[in-house]
């Protein structure tokens, strides 16, 4: 994964603003933060997404995710904050190497990442949720 940018900062060829490392997982500071403070939460071993994550790197990730959701908490002091992460291109996914995004939340701030709502016709729900389970 010699062109992945997160590999780089994984192997310290490239810096970043660390806030946090273990055997499985660092975080640090986005670089072009939707708040400031914009933490990335990443698995050391390169996987595109979520789906390709080991369970043991999933776990290790999910668990920084929330200690440096209550650092940043903590730091900030108001205890708001979205995790998203972006899976595949349609998703927004620029970076091909999973990770999740902790962005603190202030009030009045700008960011928006609310959506328009859809309505499911007659049945289609219930075909919806049929159509997944059989994959589960
Ligand atoms: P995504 O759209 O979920 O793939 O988001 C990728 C994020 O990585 C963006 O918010 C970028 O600002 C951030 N990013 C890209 N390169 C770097 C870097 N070298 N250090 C820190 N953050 C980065
Ligand atoms: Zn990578």
């Amino acid at each position: 994964m010699e062109e992945c940018v997160f590999c780089k900062i994984v192997n310290g060829s490239i810096p970043a603003a660390k806030v946090y490392e273990d055997d499985k997982v660092i975080s640090f500071l986005d670089i072009m933060p939707a708040n400031k403070g914009h933490c990335l939460v990443v698995p050391k071993k390169h996987a595109q997404t979520l789906i390709e994550m080991s369970e043991d790197d999933l776990i290790a990730t999910v668990k920084a995710a929330k200690k440096v959701a209550r650092a940043l908490s903590l730091s900030f002091g108001n205890g708001s904050f979205n995790m998203v992460m972006n899976n595949g291109k349609e998703a927004g996914q620029i970076v091909n190497h999973a990770h999740i995004h902790i962005i603190p939340r202030f009030q009045k701030d700008r960011l928006r990442i609310k959506w328009s709502h859809l309505k499911y016709e007659g049945d289609e729900i219930k075909e919806y949720a049929e159509k997944i389970k059989k994959f589960i």
